[in-house]
């Protein structure tokens, strides 16, 4: 059938991921949020998003039990229809209250908050300017809409002003679009640089803040809060499935329109809300971010080890500190070996191949979690060691 062919090429790429496909693995068990069975052994789980370790917060694990018992399995419908339950709409309370904002509207995934939130926000008028490294989930966002898209150099104020300035007219109808911290690279976008040019040529400014929610800033509300700019931002984006250890969305805004967006959006309409379990561990998990602070000094004290050991083996890991780490490497064949590698050795990492890493190149991706443990962030250190710069063929 011609309408299967496209697979072969699909089959193709596969078999040439070799040995053990890394888009095929299974976490068979697992025994705490840092370590999972992979191939029948314990492994060092260093390429999660779990950045405060909540997966297996005690309080959550009792509030989704509790919320399994009093309001069942799921909800079975759309936030619209009948799956807004009280839990729901406290969530949003608690982010909005959070950040000092009149709203928040929660989606039922990360993604699908990306893809609502631009759908609601871009008319065919309009105009869309993203970092080029902006994840898929805004790129896919900026397909449902009707608005012309145009990119920017990645974390290039300048490239973004001149941008702006060819848009003329039109710069006051176009959504300025970056991430907080960068999922791949662990790079943070130079956001008060952005604020300042957005606000010049009157763009508005929508920032994904997926991996810094819970990791920047002194109450943990991400980048625009560390940089002190969360008065001149005008949206902003967080998933539940990082730092707070479930799955879910929302968007947050100082803009009153913000609480209009579900009737703009079809991603916040045509899916099934998060079920009543995940919206009491998610809440569960906000208020630890709230009242715990030493979860995300213990995250930054563990990027601070692991990031002082993988320098101190001569590898270059970004210039700031972060919990994302990224190793490149020389080409596609030799990240897929140190990838194999590290796994057999027993640390899982994540293995981003063109187009998934940036500018074409391959590399293996870290995460620091508050909840390793300084023996399984030095484990991951001598495992790199022997599988990456033990093997000169590889950098
Ligand atoms: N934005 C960014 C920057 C992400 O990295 C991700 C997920 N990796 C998402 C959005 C989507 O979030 P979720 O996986 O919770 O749907």
């Amino acid at each position: 059938m011609k309408l299967l062919e496209k697979f072969r090429e699909v089959a193709e790429l596969r078999r040439g991921l070799g040995e053990i496909d890394p888009t095929s693995v299974v976490v068979e068990g697992l025994n705490s949020a840092t370590e999972g069975i992979v191939n029948g052994r314990p492994t060092i789980l260093a390429g999660t998003n779990n950045y405060l370790g909540l997966t297996f917060d005690e309080q959550g694990i009792a509030a989704g039990r509790a919320a399994l018992s009093e309001a069942g399995t799921g909800t079975t419908g759309s936030r619209m229809a009948n799956g807004t339950y009280a839990g729901h709409r406290a969530l949003e309370a608690e982010l909005a209250d959070f950040y000092g904002y009149p709203s928040a509207v929660v989606f039922s995934t990360g993604y699908a908050a990306n893809l609502g939130s631009l759908a609601a926000l871009l008319g065919p008028d309009d105009a869309v300017l993203l970092d080029a490294d902006a994840h898929a989930s805004l790129f896919d966002g900026c397909r449902l809409c009707p608005a012309k898209v145009f990119t920017f150099r990645h974390n290039d104020p300048a490239s973004l002003d001149r941008r702006l300035g060819r848009l003329g007219e039109q710069a006051g109808r176009t959504l300025v679009v970056i991430e907080g911290l960068y999922g791949v690279l662990g790079d943070r976008a130079p956001i008060a640089e952005i604020v300042e040019i957005k606000a010049r040529h009157g763009a508005c400014l929508f920032v994904d803040e997926a991996h810094s929610f819970g990791v920047l800033g002194e109450k943990g509300l991400g980048l625009a809060e560390e940089a002190g700019v969360l008065d001149d931002v005008d949206f902003i984006m967080g998933t539940f499935s990082k730092s707070l250890g479930t799955t879910g969305g929302f968007c947050v805004s100082r803009h009153e329109e913000l609480a209009l967006f579900p009737y703009r959006s079809r991603p916040y309409m045509f899916t099934a809300s998060p079920s009543p379990a995940v919206v009491e561990c998610t809440r569960s998990a906000l208020r630890a971010i709230r009242t715990r602070p030493e979860l995300r000094a213990r995250l930054w004290r563990n990027a601070t080890r692991l990031r002082e050991g993988l320098t101190q083996l001569g590898l270059q890991v970004g210039d700031t500190p972060s919990p994302v780490l990224a190793i490149r490497l020389g080409d596609r064949a030799g990240a897929l070996a140190a990838w194999n590698g590290m796994l057999r050795e027993g640390v899982y990492v994540n293995l981003m191949l063109p187009p998934a890493a940036p500018a074409g190149s391959s590399l293996l991706r870290m995460s620091v979690s508050a909840a390793h443990t300084d023996a399984q962030i030095d484990e991951i250190v001598r495992v790199t060691r022997r599988v990456v710069v033990e093997s000169p063929e590889l950098t």
